[in-house]
C-alpha cells in the first residue's frame, strides 16, 4: 500500500454548518477509507475568516482537532489582514506549540498577498522558520522574492504564472483543487514548472473528492514519481523545516 498524505484540506469547526461534514471524525474516517494516511488542514472557519471571532474560534478549533487526532492531522494557523494583532498572536501561539505550518491563507478583504497589510505575517513566519501555504494568486511571486528565506507552498496549479513560480527556489506546489483534479494538462504543466520533487499530493477535501486526485497522480506519473508526490516529497519537506510532529509518523 502506498502511503498518501493530503497536504491541503479543511475541517469543520464545531457548530458551523455549510460543509459536507459537521465534525472532524467522520471526515477523517472518510480519508482513511480511501487509504489516505494523514492530512494538513486549516478549519473552514479559519481559511474563510471574515471576523476576529472567526480567527479566534477557527484557530482554537484547529488546535482542539489536533489534540484529538494528532495521529492523523497537522494544523495550520489562520490569519486575517484586518486583525493583525490577533493574527500575529496566533502565529506565535502555533509556533510556541511547535506547530510550524501556516495556512492555507487566501487573499482576504480584496487584498493581494503583496499588500502591506500582509507583510508583518510573512516577516514573522520567515523569522520563526514557519512554512506558509498560500492560495495560488499572483501576489505569491513578489512575496517569495521579497522573503527568500520564507518557505512557501503554493496551493493549486495556476496556469497563468506557474512557469515563473517554478523558477523560485523557495516555492513548492500542492496539486489540490480544481486544477489538480480536473483541468486539462494541469499536472503536465505542474511537472514542467516544478519537476516531480517539489510537488505534493493535496485535495482541498471536503471541497473536492480525494479519490480523483489519487487517480490523476497515478495516471500522470511513474510509480517512483507517485511515491514522491503521495508522501516522500512532503515528509522530506517537513523534516527539512523542523516539523516532526505530524500524522503519528516517525520520518
Ligand atoms: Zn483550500
Amino acid at each position: 500500500m502506498t502511503m498518501i498524505i493530503d497536504s491541503h484540506s479543511h475541517l469543520p469547526s464545531p457548530g458551523r454548518a455549510g460543509h459536507n461534514f459537521s465534525e472532524a471524525r467522520p471526515q477523517i474516517d472518510a480519508w482513511r477509507k480511501l487509504g489516505i494516511n494523514g492530512a494538513i488542514f486549516t478549519t473552514w472557519q479559519g481559511v474563510m475568516a471574515a471576523s476576529a471571532d472567526d480567527i479566534e474560534q477557527g484557530n482554537r478549533a484547529a488546535l482542539d482537532i489536533y489534540a484529538k487526532f494528532s495521529d492523523f492531522v497537522l494544523p495550520g494557523v489562520s490569519v486575517h489582514p484586518k486583525y493583525p494583532e490577533l493574527s500575529l498572536q496566533w502565529i506565535h501561539e502555533f509556533h510556541r506549540q511547535n506547530l510550524l505550518w501556516a495556512g492555507e491563507w487566501c487573499p482576504a478583504d480584496q487584498l493581494e498577498f503583496d499588500a502591506p497589510e500582509y507583510e508583518p505575517f510573512f516577516a514573522l513566519c520567515e523569522e520563526l522558520g514557519m512554512v506558509v501555504q498560500l492560495h495560488n494568486s499572483k501576489g505569491i511571486i513578489p512575496v517569495a522574492k521579497r522573503h527568500p528565506q520564507l518557505t512557501i507552498v503554493a496551493a493549486h496549479v495556476n496556469h497563468a504564472f506557474i512557469g515563473e513560480e517554478g523558477q523560485l527556489p523557495n516555492l513548492w506546489l500542492d496539486i489540490s483543487g480544481l486544477y489538480g483534479g480536473l483541468c486539462w494538462q494541469a499536472l503536465e504543466k505542474a511537472k514542467d514548472a516544478f519537476g516531480t520533487k517539489r510537488l505534493f499530493y493535496g485535495t482541498d477535501f471536503d471541497g473536492y473528492d480525494p479519490e480523483i486526485f489519487i487517480y490523476r497522480v497515478k495516471t500522470h506519473f511513474t510509480p517512483e514519481e507517485q511515491q514522491d508526490i503521495f508522501h516522500r516529497n512532503l515528509l522530506a519537506f517537513l523534516r527539512n523545516n523542523n516539523i516532526n510532529n505530524a500524522f503519528g509518523l516517525n520520518y
